[in-house]
């Protein structure tokens, strides 16, 4: 066994969850990672370990079964949306998506059980699917699956879900909105100038929910200035919950120059949430933190910055 504590998965697997070459959301945004990661020379401080598949019972944790068939038959063909427009269909999806769900399972699976107390997977962190519907280029939501897992098969009472991509966390938040055991902390760009368009700072969660949820809304062009003001107010609302288990999606498009989205932080601002969180996983959850890279639609953003959140996670 290693001594490394920090796991990073990668591998052809995961690049396959992607909608082409053509597509902001393609397979580079995986290579671009793997290129810089070696590069870098990571490979000295983590772990590398591949990607794992899972099948339908797994995504059945969140997903209704009527969608998940519905993944299935379209997965055959290719053809269509999945959702109004955002979504295409591919050849394989279906597989693909098992493979984003299958590889966040096993990382819960080797932070609960083997000496890893960290774990990055670059293409994960789905966190606009619904339970019964496709969203934002996420036919499933890996989030909740993850959420959901360490809910049932590891029994846990509070899980943080922390989320600085660009866009509102929608699919983690609204399916998790009156569960007291999901504190939830999203900052992202102010839905009135970007998707989803949910996420206003009045949304705190609703009946045995309410209070875990805390939603901040940032304004478009805000910079490191206005990301390290905020950022202590997430710390505070993490301190206050405890919770066992952190989950981290650190999409990279809040960084200035993703061509769909209005944010201007630098690596810098993901590198410090990924490093006061690793200390908090340290304080409240054994260690325990598993980081999913989430958006990002510029390669040299996704390179420079997943590299600096899993050299944070491996300090
Ligand atoms: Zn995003």
């Amino acid at each position: 066994m290693s001594s490394n504590s920090c796991c990073v998965y990668f591998g052809d697997k995961l690049a396959a969850y992607g909608f082409g070459d053509e597509h902001p959301f393609g397979p580079q945004r995986h290579h671009v990672f793997r290129t810089a990661f070696y590069q870098q020379q990571l490979e000295q401080k983590v772990d590398i370990l591949p990607p794992v598949t899972t099948d339908q019972q797994t995504l059945t944790l969140f997903h209704t079964p009527e969608y998940i068939q519905k993944v299935i038959e379209q997965s055959k063909f290719g053809v269509g949306y999945l959702d109004n427009g955002d979504t295409p269909a591919f050849i394989g999806m279906y597989q693909a998506a098992c493979t984003v769900a299958g590889t966040v399972v096993d990382a819960i699976d080797q932070l609960m059980s083997t000496n890893y107390k960290k774990a990055f997977i670059p293409i994960a962190g789905l966190h606009h699917a619904r339970r019964h519907i496709a969203a934002g280029f996420c036919i499933v939501n890996d989030c909740g699956i993850a959420i959901e897992t360490l809910f049932t098969k590891y029994q846990l009472k509070r899980v943080a879900y922390v989320d600085i991509d660009a866009h509102h966390g929608d699919g983690v938040f609204y399916s998790f909105e009156d569960d007291p055991r999901l504190i939830f902390v999203d900052m992202h760009e102010d839905g009135k100038y970007l998707y989803p368009g949910t996420g206003a700072i009045t949304e705190t969660g609703k009946g045995p929910g309410a209070g875990t949820k805390l939603n901040i809304p940032m304004p478009p062009k805000a910079d490191d200035e206005q990301f390290f003001k905020v950022w202590p107010l997430v710390e505070q609302f993490l301190e206050k919950h405890q919770p066992e288990f952190i989950l981290f999606q650190c999409g990279a498009d809040s960084i200035k120059d993703d061509p769909i989205t209005h944010l201007e932080y630098s690596e810098k601002a993901h590198a410090h949430a990924a490093s006061r969180l690793s200390q908090l996983a340290d304080k409240y959850c054994d260690g325990k933190i598993l980081t999913m890279g989430g958006g990002g639609y510029n390669h040299d953003n996704i390179a420079k910055t997943w590299t600096a959140v899993v050299d944070a996670l491996s300090d």
